[in-house]
């Protein structure tokens, strides 16, 4: 790392509680291993000092503030400019500043996109997204940009409708719906398994055959992908989702290609 002068760039993520973030381990390990001068921090900013927050961010300069739960629709607010597609999606989880200017963006489409991709082309492919909130939205906006077919499924079924309806999905429906709708890719955008032996649908609802991502990613590997995996589908860890979306934050504001596999092995050692 080089030595913090006056031209280090700080760069950070705003969450609240902050309990935990793999986030500074995965930006500092890649700023170290392409030589940028440059620190990322994690802040617990209460939904009460979000606006404060953000201004400090502007007055101290921040060259990129990441934004998670509960910040990601309240922060628009907060900034000069939201750029399309994070107003699409509804969520900005990636603020950069640009010529002074404090820009949002949403870098979560991408990580799901490219983590997907890894795995498959997702052009004509019939994909199921379980969930309506920010997550599934960004899942849901990246696969119909790549030329997927979406059907979204939620516990609440009138979001899901809605969801659809506003980023061209195909259809929407209650979660029980999953059994009779043949798919090629499943995505649990839903809360469900995170730091829990749980899964948001019956493993007689997977597919053999099909590609299962869970956005959760602690436990890296949740009870759906263990599922997914004993009834032969290639289970896909939310842990890849959330190195792209970072991967593609750094690129955004320092310009550099991002080191994957060094962010990957710093999430893992980040748990
Ligand atoms: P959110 O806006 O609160 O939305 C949660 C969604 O899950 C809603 O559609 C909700 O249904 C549904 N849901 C909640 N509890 C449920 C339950 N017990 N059973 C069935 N459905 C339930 O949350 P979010 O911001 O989208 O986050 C969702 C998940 O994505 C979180 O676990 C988060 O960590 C993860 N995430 C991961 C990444 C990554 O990079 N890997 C990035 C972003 C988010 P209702 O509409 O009925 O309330």
């Amino acid at each position: 790392m080089s030595p913090i002068s006056a031209r280090t760039s700080l760069c950070g993520i705003i969450l609240h509680p902050a309990r935990h973030t793999r986030s500074p381990a995965m930006h500092n390990a890649a700023f170290a291993a392409l030589g940028i001068d440059a620190l990322y921090l994690a802040f617990d900013v209460p939904p009460s000092a979000l606006g404060e927050a953000v201004a400090g961010a502007r007055a101290l300069g921040l060259r990129q503030l990441a934004v998670s739960i509960p910040h990601k629709q309240r922060v628009m607010e907060h900034l000069d400019e939201v750029d399309e597609v994070a107003r699409r999606i509804g969520a900005v989880n990636t603020v950069t500043r640009r010529e002074g200017r404090l820009v949002g963006s949403n870098t979560d489409w991408i990580g799901a996109v490219r983590a997907l991709e890894r795995e498959q082309k997702l052009e004509g492919i019939r994909a199921v997204v379980l969930g309506a909130g920010g997550a599934a939205r960004a899942v849901v906006y990246g696969l119909v940009q790549q030329g997927a077919e979406v059907f979204i499924l939620n516990r609440t079924e009138s979001r899901a409708r809605e969801l659809s309806e506003a980023l061209g999905g195909a259809g929407a429906g209650p979660l029980e719906d999953l059994s009779a709708l043949p798919h090629d890719v499943l995505v649990n955008a839903t809360p469900v398994g995170l730091q829990e032996r749980r899964s948001p649908v019956p493993a007689d609802a997977i597919r053999s055959g099909s590609l299962v991502m869970d956005t959760v990613y602690d436990p890296e590997m949740t009870v759906l992908l263990e599922e997914a995996k004993a009834r032969g589908a290639r289970p896909v860890s939310g842990k890849w989702m959330l190195v792209y979306q970072a991967a593609a934050q750094l690129e955004i504001w320092s310009g550099r290609q991002a080191p994957i596999d060094i962010m990957a092995r710093a999430f893992d050692s980040a748990g």
